[in-house]
């Protein structure tokens, strides 16, 4: 830029900054600016046109329209030039402006005699705010420079929006960070919250985005740049080469540090500050622009890139600022968890003090989504934007049944949520008095009820809920939640504990079932079509076999004479049950001759997760010391639709009258040969579901801790006779699930 430009462009927003000092409202701000940056800019018009809602952006302040149109002209996104520039996130800069496509006349502001128009967006981290807009008689194509000064004007004014310096009486904008908002995203695990926002990344705020010293700010950012080399030089140098995942993490890291070394980048944070803008106010305006490209770009490769820039800039406006993690803010009353993403570590760490999680992005079977399903943590995914509308410390509720965020809610609304969790917690302390009592059905059958477990945070659950034992323990969460291989010794230690804890109940431990969505972060990810139907589970355990017998001798280490219960999941078919035993009875052989005690009891059963192993010969169902129905992985392979995609997820209903009949055709299966059969499926967890399940002859639930209660209440008062009466007539009347008629029984039980 032009030397005399960036002059100007320096005096200007040193004029800008001291209009924002001014005592006033913000509208009388507002329109100092825009009478300050049409005088600067030598144009006859300036206009600042904000969103009003998300579609609507409406004319706040001028220089130059009529003023009567300001708070008057609206505008829907797309609509006109100003609505383009808020819709593409582009500058639009043209002698003609009648001509251009989509120039809509507004005769209310008398616009239609001026020629030339250019119009930047107010953005920040790459969410527009709204669009500045200068216009002149004169019919002329503004010129780089005084385009690339308009932008560095629109950045201060985001960044002072941010700030509330348009708010206060007869405001033009609505004080960010105050007025309610709802984000609607999926649910990764059911559960309501009330509590406060607790951003496990805060974000950083700039409260200098204008500064006058020039070559002070650029040494300030050198310095920052050198600190940020040095912090990741140490942190590659810490990084061990051995495993595949420390390699990934060095690409990361070696990414990040060659856009600290990037001199385009570093040339364009130099450029604004010699425009006027603050070291801190730079890089963000840097990181805005990688942001409103990343929404873009589709390349997942460029994608990537993009977003450790992001992550970069962050680290930087962290070092400049001195704000971050360690501001020494303290964990507010009941945290509601508030990020972009988060590793399954960094949750864990968190543990069970947090209400609730909500993330903007993450998926049904991410980590962090395994972790909070331990943890039975109301969790909500997919929550577009949340970490730049929420602050911490704000009122927040989690509907994590309909997959819905209230923040800083009316209070009619939050009313109406207290309500619905009192609601359930009378509902649990009913069941507390169900604790000791057996899940004994009208008709006489007792239904064992058994949780599911995978971390040590559950078991005190075990107690508590009045589970009889662990009918599933997903040993692959303790592979998970580590950065590294566990080592067999730090496994004896966590079943030997788990064990302990269970003080003799039975805890069935599942093999590792690695693969589909549960990937190690430190094995080198498969690259398959469809991971669900892919290497995984006893696949892997089979074919290397190294991991499995690890784990196979650390449980018999961790039993240390008392009884084991161990399960394979997803067995296809007899010979991979056949192998996989094998493999254990040898691993019991070994353990044997160097003279180590083993299992008084030792029983080792299948998990039948797809629709192949119901059909197996008969000496299978012999063999199995137990079968447990894995229903979420036997539903989506029942009806070919993955658990994992929201589209399909739910279409097909477990009350489905195919489904439950093939239930019953297993259960038959395994009464021929008196093999024990349980189901362990989320559907074991929900009331109505579970009744069903047992009045298809299902003996042994296994679930979530906080469902025991709710199936036992509903077990209790059932006839399970009855309700299969009813199921077979709803099924031989031709209907495709007998929800309804389900349903319509229950009614008639009250
Ligand atoms: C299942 O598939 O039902 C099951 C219990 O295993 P997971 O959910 O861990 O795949
Ligand atoms: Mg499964």
């Amino acid at each position: 830029m032009a030397e005399r430009t960036e002059t100007e462009s320096r005096k200007l927003l040193g004029r800008l900054r001291d209009t924002l000092a001014e005592a006033g409202a913000g509208q009388e701000r507002l329109d100092r600016i825009t009478h300050l940056i049409a005088d600067s800019m030598g144009t006859e018009v300036c206009s600042i046109y904000l969103f009003r809602d998300a579609d609507t952006l409406e004319l706040c302040a001028t220089e130059g329209l009529q003023a009567g149109a300001v708070h008057e002209t609206r505008l829907r996104l797309g609509e006109g030039l100003v609505g383009r520039v808020a819709r593409s996130g582009q500058v639009i800069n043209t002698a003609n402006a009648p001509a251009e496509k989509g120039f809509r006349f507004m005769p209310e502001t008398g616009e239609e005699r001026y020629s030339s128009f250019l119009g930047v967006p107010v953005q920040r981290l790459g969410e527009t705010l709204g669009v500045l807009v200068v216009q002149s008689l004169a019919a002329r194509r503004f010129s780089d420079d005084e385009v690339y000064a308009l932008e560095v004007v629109a950045m201060v004014l985001a960044e002072m929006s941010e700030l509330g310096a348009f708010t206060g009486e007869g405001a033009a904008l609505a004080a960010p960070h105050q007025h309610p908002v709802s984000f609607r995203g999926s649910v990764g695990q059911e559960g309501t919250a009330e509590g406060h926002v607790w951003l496990h990344d805060p974000r950083v705020v700039v409260t200098n985005p204008v500064a006058d010293d020039p070559e002070a700010e650029i040494a300030r950012l050198r310095a920052a740049i050198d600190e940020l080399r040095g912090t990741l030089d140490g942190l590659i140098a810490g990084v061990s080469t051995g495993t595949t995942s420390d390699k990934e993490q060095i690409e990361v890291l070696e990414s990040y540090r060659m856009f600290a070394n990037s001199r385009g980048w570093m040339r364009r944070m130099e450029e604004d500050i010699a425009a006027g803008l603050s070291a801190e106010a730079a890089v963000e305006k840097e990181q805005s622009a990688a942001r409103a490209r990343l929404a873009q770009v589709p390349d997942p490769y460029l994608r990537d890139r993009l977003h450790d820039l992001d992550d970069l800039s962050n680290r930087l406006l962290r070092i400049l600022t001195g704000q971050g993690r360690d501001t020494g803010a303290t964990l507010p009353p009941n945290p509601v968890l508030v990020a972009r993403n988060i590793g399954p570590g960094e949750l864990l760490d968190y543990g069970r003090q947090l209400r609730g999680i909500v993330l903007e992005e993450g998926s049904v079977g991410s980590h962090a989504a395994i972790v909070a399903r331990a943890l039975a943590i109301p969790l909500i995914i997919h929550a577009k934007r949340i970490t730049t509308e929420a602050l911490n410390g704000d009122p927040i509720f989690l509907d994590g049944d309909q997959g819905i965020v209230h923040l800083r809610p009316e209070e009619s609304v939050a009313s109406a949520f207290r309500d619905k969790i009192a609601m359930q917690a009378d509902a649990q302390e009913r069941y507390a008095d169900l604790r000791d009592k057996p899940a004994k059905a009208l008709s006489g059958e007792v239904i064992r009820l058994d949780m599911n477990a995978g971390l040590m945070a559950d078991l005190p659950s075990l107690i508590g809920s009045g589970a009889e034992g662990v009918g599933l323990f997903r040993t692959e969460l303790q592979f998970l939640i580590r950065s590294h291989m566990p080592k067999r010794g730090d496994l004896v230690s966590i079943y030997s504990r788990v064990m302990d804890s269970a003080q003799g109940r039975r805890v069935v431990f599942r093999t590792l079932d690695i693969g589909s969505d549960k990937v190690l972060p430190y094995l080198k990810p498969q690259d398959e079509p469809n991971p669900a139907m892919g290497w995984r589970a006893i696949r892997v355990g089979l074919d290397k076999p190294g991991v499995l017998r690890m784990q196979l001798q650390a449980l018999i280490r961790a039993a240390n004479g008392r009884p084991l219960t161990v399960m394979f999941p997803f067995v296809a078919q007899f010979d991979e049950f056949r192998a996989a035993r094998d493999h254990l009875l040898r691993v019991m052989e070994r353990e044997d001759r160097l003279g180590r005690a083993l299992p008084e009891k030792l029983e080792i059963g299948a998990m039948l997760e797809t629709p192949s192993l119901a059909f197996a010969p008969r000496a299978f169902f012999e063999l199995a010391d137990f079968i447990s129905i894995g229903g979420n992985d036997l539903k989506q392979f029942f009806f070919a639709a993955d658990r994992e995609n929201e589209r399909v997820r739910r279409r097909y209903d477990t009350l489905n009258v195919s489904f439950l009949n093939f239930v019953g055709q297993i259960v038959q299966r395994c009464a021929e040969t008196g093999t024990p059969l349980s189901f362990c499926g989320e559907d074991a967890g929900r009331p109505v579901e579970a009744l069903c399940i047992a009045a298809m002859g299902l003996r042994t639930l296994s679930m979530r801790p906080a469902s025991i209660g709710p199936v036992k209440h509903l077990i209790c008062r059932s006839d399970l006779n009855d309700l299969r009466a009813a199921i077979e007539a709803a099924g031989a009347a031709g209907e495709q699930s007998v929800r309804g008629a389900v349903m319509e029984w229950l009614g008639r039980q009250r």
